[in-house]
């Protein structure tokens, strides 16, 4: 169905060159030339004495579209790619780079009608693997499994040895086989996706109920909107999150994609509701803090934006046990996902942490410090900057105000 697309588009890129100009052809050197003066001369060779070979005629083109891309004109860049593969439809770098274009532009059918393309050609000439990994990457965002691994397997196929690609190719294929039957709900702000057994009370209700917190979230955090649908996998019950080994007592995770597993027999819950909150804000964060926010300010702020507020006379009860960790410890606590009693007691003191700094220091602190995360200044320097203290000094004081 899709290849004609292809074709067609190839076809929008030959009748192009019927309104390119003949203009005199002085030769200025290559470099520095607009890409716009190089397509002209390209033509003007063309009809040259010595035309080039389909082949190289395809790699001038797709040098001149690279240009385009690079200078933001990337229907151009993706009309000149096309063209370019009409004449050599071998070479897979050409349909990749298509394929990745057409993903920046957010037009996944095209995307996914260049990759076909490229499945499709009997003598292909693939292209880099990291190509097809950044391909890969672009469809999994879009939540477009099927296509994100064909092109993993392409990064494979052509010689990928970042362990990484394999991980993920795995990990789509194991999320592919239970994505059958979900349906899609698409709003401006939301791709919804759910199993077939939750029924669409639930599904609208979820869907209401992100709409509104996202605009309180962009509120609170001060924000522009995210960038793109924000994609949220509503399953019916734990075999997804059974597939990717998460510990039984999480019901939402956050990797890019909202992933809520619940009992669809309950309805719209009140949980559901504050994992929901819980899980968008995670996308704010990582946004906000171009992911660069530590575990614990992710899931202090998280739970901070749910609505959960832990009593401040309360925390000495939770670490009379066991002993506030430190921030670095924290961080590798929040990774390790065996122990319910430890991750329970990291859940409460990074909502300490949080719960101190808005106290004390107001909830527009909290969000400076992510801000100031986000060109990558380390956490220490950030601290000292928006809330003047150190890692060490933040627990201490932290103790010191919740009474330990
Ligand atoms: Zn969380």
């Amino acid at each position: 169905m899709t290849r004609p697309v292809v074709a067609a588009l190839s076809l929008a890129g030959l009748l192009l060159t019927a309104s390119v100009s003949s203009l005199p052809s002085p030769r200025p050197p290559e470099h520095g030339d607009s890409p716009a003066r190089r397509l002209q001369r390209f033509r003007e060779e063309e009809r040259g004495r010595h035309p080039l070979t389909a082949r190289d005629a395809a790699a001038r083109l797709a040098e001149i579209a690279r240009g385009f891309a690079g200078t933001g004109e990337r229907s151009r860049a993706i009309e000149i790619l096309s063209e370019a593969s009409g004449r050599d439809p071998e070479s897979g770098e050409i349909l990749a780079e298509l394929a990745r274009l057409y993903l920046q532009n957010g037009d996944y059918e095209f995307a996914s009608a260049a990759l076909d393309a490229s499945l499709e050609r009997t003598e292909l000439r693939l292209a880099a693997p990291d190509l097809y990994a950044a391909i890969g990457e672009g469809f999994s965002a879009a939540n477009r499994l099927e296509d994100a691994v064909a092109a993993w397997e392409l990064a494979e196929k052509s010689g990928a040895e970042d362990p990484a690609v394999r991980a993920r190719l795995e990990r789509a294929r194991r999320e592919l086989s239970v994505t059958s039957g979900q349906r899609l709900v698409q709003s401006e702000k939301f791709a919804v996706y759910s199993d077939a057994a939750v029924a669409e009370s639930v599904v609208a209700a979820a869907e209401a109920h992100l709409e509104t917190e996202y605009t309180r979230q962009r509120e609170f955090f001060g924000a522009e909107d995210l960038p793109g649908p924000q994609i949220v996998i509503l399953y019916a019950g734990r075999r997804f999150f059974s597939l990717v080994a998460v510990p039984d007592w999480v019901s939402g995770v956050f990797d890019g994609k909202i992933r809520i597993s619940f009992d669809p027999s309950t309805g719209f819950t009140p949980e559901l509701r504050s994992v929901l909150s819980h899980e968008l804000a995670h996308a704010w964060i990582r946004f906000l803090s171009r992911d660069h926010a530590p575990g614990w300010l992710h899931e202090g702020l998280a739970q901070w934006c749910e609505g959960r507020r832990f009593p401040r006379k309360d925390f000495h009860a939770v670490f009379a046990r066991v002993p506030a960790f430190s921030l670095s410890e924290m961080e590798g606590n929040l990774g390790r996902r065996g122990d319910r009693a430890a991750a329970r007691a990291n859940y409460i003191e990074a909502l300490g942490l949080v719960e101190y700094l808005a106290f004390t220091r107001g909830e527009g602190a909290v969000v400076c410090l992510l801000r100031a995360l986000s060109d990558g200044t380390s956490l220490d320097e950030a601290l000292r900057r928006e809330v003047s203290v150190t890692s060490a000094e933040l627990v201490t004081r932290w103790k010191a105000w919740a009474g330990m």
